[in-house]
């Protein structure tokens, strides 16, 4: 994808000393987590070496397994670790055998509590469809093929953070839980200019989504878009409902170009759109905001396959490529990546995920899938940032 302007993220890089090692935290979590993040890891080693460039990798844990180690699903030392690095991988957090936990001690509170020491408040989600494995997706292909889009989700605030939040037992018997749907101008703007200056770099085409026939909170967010979209007369901006856009968004993929929304539409959205890639599994993301970036696959801990080398590591790796682009400043790097993905793809490499059945298929394991990801790079790196082997 053509990268966002980078937020705050820039400003932390505009005062990296040249030459210096650059620091990524790797954060696995959970389930498949610790599974798709080693091949991450491995591809952004790889690919990082071909671009020169000197990492150090500072393993720490969240979630279930720093629960189990701390007592905290987000250990001060794990927060120091993310801060003082230049960006962080992390693969996936939660899973049954904490469930029923206090709210603030379940892993997901790890990952929430990450985000919002880092000052992440946009999740960039790209969502293409390989060519290869248009065929994988359960909407028909030729709907799918071509589909290049990127969904901006506001993460730092709605729903998710929204106070008050509780739930309280009623005199006659039962229980009410509250939680409570906000958002500022500031906080709307700030994710809106982002994926406005993105649009501008690719096909200058925007579709907010709200609910603005309904929630006053959606109403601020379609006036404010409206508003800041009087500063960009390039863009074409429309605004959709969520309900119908959600319908819109499978019917007709190929139509949507960047995709600004909120914290809980945006959730929503983006595993919708994983039947575009043709799998969760697929998905890669970026967090970005006022300290560093957060890379993370799409997808969560998955514990009905966790242990079973079944993974699809693939989201994984697109979000390493995410990271070189946005974080590390290695473009280069980044197109190999995704180049590499697409030729793993293109030689008929699948993990059961995105199997179709069809001829020509070889269907292995997460590890094996890394590790023909890892063997295109080379090649994928020869071809450089303009390889035609990159998806869309
Ligand atoms: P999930 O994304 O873990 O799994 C949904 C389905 O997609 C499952 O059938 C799973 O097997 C499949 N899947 C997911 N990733 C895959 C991959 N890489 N390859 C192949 N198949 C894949 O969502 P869920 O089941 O709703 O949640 C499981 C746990 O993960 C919960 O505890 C949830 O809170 C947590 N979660 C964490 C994150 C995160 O860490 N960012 C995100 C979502 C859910």
């Amino acid at each position: 994808m053509n990268a966002p302007a980078g937020g705050a993220s820039r400003d932390r890089r505009a005062g990296r000393e040249p030459g210096r090692s650059l620091r990524v935290a790797v954060l696995e979590g959970d389930g498949i987590g610790p599974e798709v993040t080693a091949q991450a890891v491995a591809v952004l080693e790889a690919v990082l070496g071909m671009a020169g460039a000197h990492v150090d990798f500072a393993r720490a844990p969240v979630g279930g397994a720093a629960l189990d180690l701390t007592g905290l699903p987000l250990p001060a030392e794990t927060l120091d670790v993310c801060l003082s690095a230049d960006a962080v991988l992390l693969g996936a957090v939660g899973g049954p055998r904490w469930e029923g936990l206090p709210p603030g001690r379940v892993p997901e509170a790890g990952l929430l509590g990450l985000r919002k020491a880092m000052g992440l408040y946009a999740n960039v989600r790209p969502v293409t469809c390989y060519p290869a494995i248009a065929g994988s997706s359960p909407l028909r292909p030729e709907r799918v093929s071509g589909a290049d889009l990127v969904i901006f989700r506001e993460l730092g605030g709605g729903l998710y953070y929204g106070l008050p939040r509780y739930t309280e037992d009623l005199p006659g018997g039962g229980e009410r839980a509250v939680d409570t749907l906000v958002y500022t101008t500031d906080e709307i703007r700030r994710l809106a200019r982002l994926a406005f200056e993105t649009a501008l770099r690719r096909r200058r085409q925007v579709v907010s989504v709200d609910k603005a026939n309904v929630l006053d909170s959606s109403r601020l967010w379609r006036r404010t878009v409206r508003e800041l979209a009087s500063d960009y007369p390039g863009l074409t901006v429309e605004h959709a409902y969520v309900d119908s856009f959600a319908m819109a968004l499978v019917s007709r993929p190929t139509r949507f170009d960047v995709i600004v929304t909120g914290n809980m539409f945006g959730d929503i959205l983006s595993d919708l759109a994983a039947c575009i890639a043709g799998s969760l599994g697929m998905l890669a993301s970026a967090s970005l905001g006022s300290a560093g970036g957060l890379y993370e696959p799409v997808h969560g801990s998955a514990p009905d396959i966790a242990g079973r080398d079944a993974a699809n590591p693939l989201g994984a790796i697109l979000s390493a490529a995410m990271m070189c682009d946005l974080s590390l400043e290695l473009p280069k790097a980044a197109a190999a990546v995704r180049g590499a993905v697409g030729l793993a793809l293109e030689a008929g490499y699948r993990t059961c995920d995105i199997a179709s059945g069809a001829g020509g298929e070889r269907v292995v394991g997460t590890r094996s899938m890394g590790q023909a990801v890892l063997r295109c790079l080379a090649e994928a790196w020869k071809c450089g940032p303009n390889s035609a082997k990159e998806a869309g």
